[in-house]
């Protein structure tokens, strides 16, 4: 069976080009082929966006939010077909699948109370000052306003939180942006399956066709097409540095460059401070074991380096977290080309000088040759310093161990990072005055900063932060996680001198909407 995009509320044609799922667990094919979106079909579907547009823009909260909590119900009915489709597609465990739908709908969920409220836009009001000396002052008002339509790619490691209803796509929607999502081809029946709930809920909504389309075909042909194409006005992504940073150049050379969001690459170090008791160091072990192996290490806030103490208690971190590292599990990680980067990305920081490997990665890759491992190797702040490959990203369960010998040492060490989602701190309450500088370092190179906490797990709430500085991201003044994400898709727009009665309703004299607002 074969089965084509959907652009607006029509399927795409059939083609002899297609692609199929493989299952990572197994190496099987799947029976069903989806066929590469032709060019028509990729301007087409931006056509589309662009005429809904206008209309999307004028939605209200309340229209918007009823959309999101149509579509999020409707997911949540497809949970046991996704049960099916998902685990054969990604080999992900049916309780992750299960847990995923619901930090989707939750967060679709959420973005509807949000823009219901209409708190989220912004408004500021300066009024007019007819009389000021030397000159009077006008009226200005302003709130953020939709950007247009926004091109989301799917992310290989959330098929359904950050993929064709996740999280990018539900802030879009939130802000009042059409959405063409491009299918990751790792997952494509998932896709699928939440592409035609979205389709019903648009319609279901009376929300214009071009609200949403989903494009199935390669990154480099589809992917680029739509992000060249003049009718979209902003990018979400998640994914490879190299695939994020093709398309923020691509988007950038455009005639009319547009902001891409792409999160991309971070190795979320782990700093011990020295003087922990040798049963602390036990818990932090096994916390961290917990941390970097879950969903076999491919999360984005996967603990990839930890900076340890030697002496002050660091031998024993280590003692305690190579046992527990070698007790790891060997699972399938989520496609190929994943699992074959982590093993170049082992093999070479194994290859580094002064690196020794502690806990090497399981020879083998299973039946569907996507199998991996726990690896654990461990080097010097001096050597670590030397070699910048070090402080690139491996995807998956691996961990680097840096020991380090004084507090200068350390502030070396946050200094030479590049930007990071997160950056964890373990020690003491009463340590922490003691290390000003590596914290106010460390504020510059991560959104979030934790303490005495492990960065994954990341909570979907309005102060949470999943962004950072280059290369964490392409715009470390962004949030893709909780409810600040939807300012990625909205502009400020300023109404001076305009009548009351033809002001939005957020920006009346009065509040009839009853949000809160700056005003001077
Ligand atoms: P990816 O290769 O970057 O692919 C993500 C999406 O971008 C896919 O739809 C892909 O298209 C498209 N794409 C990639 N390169 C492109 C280019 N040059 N032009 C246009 N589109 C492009 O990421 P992945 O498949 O998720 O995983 C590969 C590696 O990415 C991992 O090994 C890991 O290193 C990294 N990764 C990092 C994170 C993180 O959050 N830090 C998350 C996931 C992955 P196709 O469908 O044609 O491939």
């Amino acid at each position: 069976m074969t089965e084509s995009s959907l652009i607006g509320f029509s399927t795409g044609s059939a083609s002899d080009a297609t692609f199929n799922a493989i299952n990572p667990a197994t190496g099987e094919t799947s029976d069903l082929s989806f066929c590469h979106a032709s060019g028509e079909e990729v301007a087409k579907a931006c056509e589309l966006a662009s005429g809904a547009s206008l209309e999307m823009a004028s939605l209200s909260g309340a229209q918007k939010a009823s959309f999101l909590r149509d579509l999020a119900d409707r997911i949540d009915g497809l949970v046991e077909q996704l049960v099916v489709t998902m685990t054969g597609e990604t080999g992900l465990p049916e309780p992750r699948v299960r847990g995923e739908t619901g930090r989707t709908t939750f967060q679709l969920r959420m973005f509807a109370d949000l823009v219901e409220s209409g708190n989220w836009v912004d408004a500021r009001i300066d009024r007019a000052q007819p009389d000021r000396q030397p000159l009077p002052k006008p009226d200005l008002r302003s709130m953020l306003r939709p950007v247009g339509p926004v091109v989301v790619f799917c992310a290989s490691n959330f098929p359904l939180a950050f993929s064709v209803a996740g999280g990018d796509s539900a802030s879009a929607w939130a802000a009042g942006c059409p959405v063409i999502v491009k299918a990751h081809h790792a997952h494509p029946g998932t896709a699928l399956l939440v592409g035609n709930a979205v389709v019903d809920s648009v319609r279901a909504s009376g929300l214009p066709e071009g609200a949403f389309s989903l494009i199935f075909g390669d990154g480099r042909t589809v992917g680029q097409a739509l992000v060249s194409h003049p009718a979209i006005k902003a990018v979400g992504f998640t994914g490879s540095r190299a695939g994020g940073r093709a398309l923020f150049n691509l988007a950038s050379q455009r005639d009319e460059p547009i902001p891409v969001y792409a999160e991309m690459s971070s190795i979320n170090p782990i700093f011990i401070l020295p003087g922990l008791s040798e049963e602390r160091m036990n818990e932090v072990a096994g916390g961290l074991q917990g941390s970097a192996t879950l969903g076999v290490g491919q999360f984005c806030t996967n603990p990839g380096i930890v900076f340890y103490p030697r002496g002050g208690g660091g031998e024993s971190l280590v003692a305690s977290y190579v046992e527990k590292m070698k007790e790891t599990a060997f699972f399938p990680m989520l496609h190929q080309g994943i699992r074959n980067a982590y093993g170049e990305g082992v093999e070479a920081l194994g290859g580094c000088e002064g690196v020794e490997v502690l806990v090497p990665a399981p020879d083998g890759s299973g039946e569907g040759g996507c199998h991996a491992g726990a690896c654990v190797l461990s080097t010097d702040a001096e050597s670590f310093l030397k070699n910048e490959r070090m402080m690139e990203e491996v995807f998956g369960p691996s961990t680097l161990l840096v020991s380090y010998e004084s507090s200068d040492d350390l502030v070396r060490l946050a200094d030479s990072l590049e930007g990071q989602l997160t950056a964890s701190l373990f020690g003491k309450e009463e340590q922490l005055a003691d290390f000003g500088e590596l914290l106010d370092l460390l504020e510059t190179k991560a959104g979030r900063l934790l303490f005495n906490q492990f960065p994954t797990g990341v909570e979907v709430c309005a102060s949470v932060v999943h962004g950072g500085p280059y290369p964490a991201t392409t715009d470390g003044r962004s949030t893709s996680v909780g409810t600040g994400a939807i300012l990625r898709f909205a502009r400020p727009v300023c109404y001076q001198g305009f009548p009351d009665e033809l002001l939005p309703g957020e920006l009346k004299e009065g509040n009839p909407m009853d949000i809160s607002r700056m005003e001077a």
